[in-house]
């Protein structure tokens, strides 16, 4: 496998409602680690996607059979921005923009293993009336190969459909030529807000080797630990990846378990007049315990916290899914528990949020095999940064039967436990997938939207 490929591989694949311009303020880094359609929020649809897309950047196929797929996989989507993606111009820049930036990928390496001898490069811009100014003023400029400038200003690759080029040049010339330059970043930003810096795909100080899949959720994890990014979500196993996500050798006993407090479970929701199946969902549930059952509403009957275990261990997810997901390289276990006050996990949580799930167990140990179980679930793993750390979320999607396991990682007991597990449309994950920009809160940023609407009207 060649350095472009392997690059490819590497990649997370991440959704984002946000545009390019939005983009910016989670940095260049996640540019050039990420596949990224901008405002693609079909999960399920962003790898068919990349798998054309990285198919034409590394010359596999033509634009022309990269168009057709695209149209293929969008063309009759729901989705808005699945159909927009298949149309011919849409696809074309995409296409492109993906190719530029294997290419620089590529031209990167190259550059490195050539620094010894050739240490500098000349920028050229095309001298015709199309130059941008910002990349006519870099023309004839000499940097050192380990100038972060020229490593966020590639020529040819730091800008939509920059047509610049590079010219590596030894020590000698480049003295000749007057010496390397110093540029402060800001001046040059493409305006496009686009942005890519080959150097974030490989590894510091080892040019051979790629940064893998656990080294860029780790990589991210750091990021929103430092505040840059407020939350994440990084799509790290695709259908394509099949192997099974979890053993279950626990699952009949969590039923059991289930089974066992069904009884009292469905007396507290018959006692509210509330049927899972007549009236599903979140806020109808809510408005029928409010109504009729409102110390059962949040509060989980004592007797189903006499009749529960501790701890069920519903399996171990696999070895493989761990490295994905940036969890080391052991198989970890996930377990249903009885939960905490505040209810962000186990049986309290799906008490509060989910009580459809004590309705029927067997339909849980459907959902649970068609998540955990199953080797063509989508991964993903959430960051978002808490008061004093990092708050790390898996969630397990298969997108045929709309099926969703979501298990938070303890820190302290090193095990995922269980936060809830059901069917729910695929918007539902796009909340856990979204990005999150850093410097500015989405909410203060929603403030300023109506505070500027007001002012206009
Ligand atoms: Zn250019």
């Amino acid at each position: 496998m060649n350095t472009i490929e392997n690059w490819q591989k590497s990649r997370v694949n991440l959704v984002t409602r946000k545009s390019t311009a939005e983009l910016k303020e989670i940095g260049e880094e996640l540019n050039s680690r990420a596949f990224l359609i901008a405002k693609l929020t079909q999960a399920n649809l962003i790898d068919d996607f990349r798998f054309v897309a990285d198919d034409y950047a590394a010359g596999k196929i033509t634009m022309t059979e990269a168009q057709e797929r695209f149209k293929e996989i969008g063309g009759n989507s729901p989705d808005e921005i699945a159909r927009n993606l298949a149309a011919r111009s849409r696809a074309t820049a995409v296409l492109n923009t993906q190719r530029q930036i294997a290419r620089g990928v590529g031209e990167w390496q190259v550059w490195m293993e050539t620094k010894d001898d050739l240490p500098y490069v000349i920028y050229h811009a095309n001298k015709d009336g199309f130059v941008r100014p910002s990349h006519a003023a870099l023309d004839g400029k000499i940097f050192s190969k380990d100038d972060p400038f020229l490593q966020t200003h590639m020529p040819g690759k730091w800008d939509y459909n920059c047509r610049c080029w590079g010219e590596q040049i030894t020590a000698k010339r480049a003295e000749k030529l007057g010496g390397a330059q110093k540029f402060r970043k800001a001046e040059y930003d493409a305006e496009s807000g686009f942005m890519f810096n080959p150097a974030n795909a490989f590894r510091e100080n080892d040019v051979t080797q790629l940064k893998d899949r656990p080294e860029v959720v780790r990589s991210m994890e750091q990021s929103v630990r430092a505040g840059k990014i407020r939350k994440i979500g990084l799509i790290v196993e695709s259908p394509k990846q099949a192997h099974p996500r979890a053993a279950l050798n626990g699952l009949g006993r969590m039923t059991d378990a289930m089974r066992k407090i069904q009884p009292v479970a469905e007396e507290s929701v018959d006692k509210a007049q509330w049927d899972p199946k007549r009236q599903p969902g979140y806020e109808r549930q809510d408005k029928k315990f409010k109504e009729n059952n409102p110390e059962e509403r949040t509060k989980i009957p004592k007797k189903i916290q006499d009749d529960f275990p501790a701890e069920i261990e519903v399996g171990k997810i696999s070895a493989q899914t761990c490295s994905d997901a940036g969890f080391g390289s052991d198989p970890i276990p996930v377990t249903l528990e009885f939960g905490d006050q505040k209810a962000s996990y186990g049986l309290t949580h799906n008490w509060q949020h989910h009580k459809e799930v004590f309705a029927d167990p067997a339909e849980g140990e459907r959902i649970l095999q068609a998540t955990l179980g199953n080797p063509k679930a989508q991964t993903t793993v959430t960051l978002e940064k808490t008061e004093d750390g990092v708050r790390k979320i898996i969630t397990f999607f298969d997108p045929k039967t709309k099926s969703y396991c979501v298990a938070r990682y303890d820190e302290k007991t090193k095990k995922f436990q269980l936060m809830s597990w059901h069917r729910s449309p695929a918007s539902y994950g796009e909340n856990q997938w979204e990005i999150s920009g850093g410097r500015v809160l989405d909410r203060e940023r929603q403030k300023e939207y109506w505070k500027e609407r007001h002012e206009k009207k």
